[in-house]
């Protein structure tokens, strides 16, 4: 059972003493514990989540200080000097520019949607052009994605509210089909195992 921690919860991480080290917030420079999780994969669920002050934390592996320094430092070198940050990026290959973006997800997976509301908001021509040059399959492997990491961060009831919702929103006709594939799906599963 994984329940994500509500803001108030993730409060309270930050209020207590430090798991590590004992050092008790708020700290010298106003600051307090970050909420770290153990497995970083898990999320912040309940029984994942542990408070290190900033130095533990920084010295917890996989919590690199420089990262986040380095984004706050790119953000404001970019504001600043947009023609530097895009050179600079034209001298990476690819396989750079993914393996920083994929680092980055890792660390920030919320970044991704809050970025792409953003470019649709600000270029909503840019988006739907994009998505025109996307194959059907690539596009629904796209959805298919999201709406896995999406069903993962839901808890059983909401997860089961949106699909009544869904459910709602479509045609019998599609309904039965969806039941169909559903079914062939886990008629496929069951041959395989
Ligand atoms: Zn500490």
């Amino acid at each position: 059972m994984t329940v994500r921690l509500t803001r108030r919860e993730k409060d309270a991480i930050r209020s207590s003493p430090c798991g590590r080290c004992g050092a008790v917030p708020p700290f010298a420079d106003g600051s307090r514990c970050h909420p770290h999780r153990v497995r970083p994969e898990l999320g912040y669920v309940a029984g994942n989540v542990v408070p290190r002050c900033p130095p533990c934390h920084a010295a917890e592996p996989g919590h690199h200080p420089w990262i986040k320094a380095a984004r706050k430092g790119g953000r404001r070198s970019y504001e600043l000097h947009p023609e530097n940050v895009r050179a600079l990026n034209a001298r990476l290959t690819p396989a750079q520019r993914s393996a920083i973006g994929r680092r980055v997800h890792e660390l920030h997976p919320d970044l991704a949607r809050e970025n792409g509301r953003r470019s649709q908001a600000l270029h909503p021509e840019n988006v739907r052009a994009l998505n025109a040059k996307l194959t059907p399959m690539q596009r629904s492997a796209i959805g298919r994605k999201g709406g896995l990491a999406l069903n993962a961060r839901l808890t059983p009831a909401e997860r089961s509210a949106r699909g009544r919702k869904a459910s709602r929103a479509i045609t019998s006709a599609q309904r039965s089909a969806n039941a169909r594939k559903g079914w062939a799906a886990h008629r496929a599963r069951r041959v395989a195992a």
